[in-house]
């Protein structure tokens, strides 16, 4: 299954070749504020998706008119992991690791979405690189989760883009410029992806081909990831890990076209401005 936000924060799910508008189904209220709707959603999923294609309130779209919106707008947390594959490490002549770094955050409000534009910020003299990442949502909150428990507390996975201005301020602030994590087109559920750690993810920019990597290759697998970062915080349903860019990176400018595209979980284009 697909779930998405669209036209102003609508909820939508694909199932098979069908796709619905369960937004009055579920009673949601897109003018709420926080807008943790898809959060709601995501945390009691089981009961509230139980017969919706059905309910009276569901509706028929057709997905390719649909205007999409960032699937989740408000998480608790939006964490990432730094340096996770050896080749781009050795790129950025960087001793960081994350098997020895750990996680760091990104701000919430960072996140955009599949037909929002990268809006990059002016900071002459500096370079402002992509980083293509495999999105992790969370379904199930815990702590201490175990790696063998590890892949039952995800919900999902989406296309993510890391956008950095590359410096030596805190990594957080280079990295939480609004607009600075592209994030869709829409939550792929795990069931979709049997195997997250067989996933080709690349990135073009303006259809040069500039990452190709899979994620055997991650350092830290995505078990790990969540092992690590649940032992420092409870995770949350809806909570978002990047979970690292291979080679690759490189500069972007205005007017450029940025596509990210992860087999089984779907792909997005993104103009930079
Ligand atoms: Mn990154």
């Amino acid at each position: 299954m697909k779930l998405f936000r669209f036209n102003g924060g609508r909820i939508g799910l694909t199932a098979g070749t069908s796709s619905y508008d369960i937004t009055d189904a579920l009673g949601v209220d897109t003018a709420m504020w926080p807008p943790v709707q898809m959060v709601q959603l995501i945390a009691d999923f089981d009961a509230k998706i139980q017969g919706i294609t059905k309910h009276p309130q569901t509706r028929s779209v057709d997905f390719s008119t649909l205007r999409l919106d960032v699937p989740i707008e408000w998480p608790n947390k939006l964490l990432a992991y730094p340096v996770n594959y050896i080749k781009h490490g050795e790129e950025m002549k960087s001793t960081n690791r994350a098997d020895r770094n750990g996680f760091f955050m990104k701000a919430n409000s960072s996140l955009s979405g599949p037909n929002d534009p990268i809006v990059l910020p002016d900071v002459p003299g500096r370079e402002i690189h992509h980083e293509c990442e495999l999105g992790i949502v969370i379904g199930k909150k815990g702590r201490n989760i175990s790696r063998a428990d590890a892949l039952g507390h995800v919900f999902g996975y989406a296309c993510l883009i890391d956008m950095v201005v590359r410096g030596n301020e805190e990594r957080v602030m280079r990295k939480s410029y609004d607009s600075f994590c592209p994030f869709g087109p829409y939550i792929v559920t795990a069931d979709e992806v049997p195997d997250p750690s067989g996933l080709q993810a690349r990135l073009w920019v303006n259809d040069v081909l500039k990452q190709d990597a899979n994620t055997r290759d991650l350092i830290v697998d995505i078990p790990e990831m969540i092992e690590t970062a649940s032992r420092v915080a409870t995770l949350f349903p809806g909570d978002i890990i990047a979970t690292g860019t291979p080679e690759g990176v490189g500069p972007v400018v205005r007017g450029d076209r940025i596509r990210i595209a992860i087999e089984n979980v779907g792909e997005m284009t993104l103009d930079v401005r």
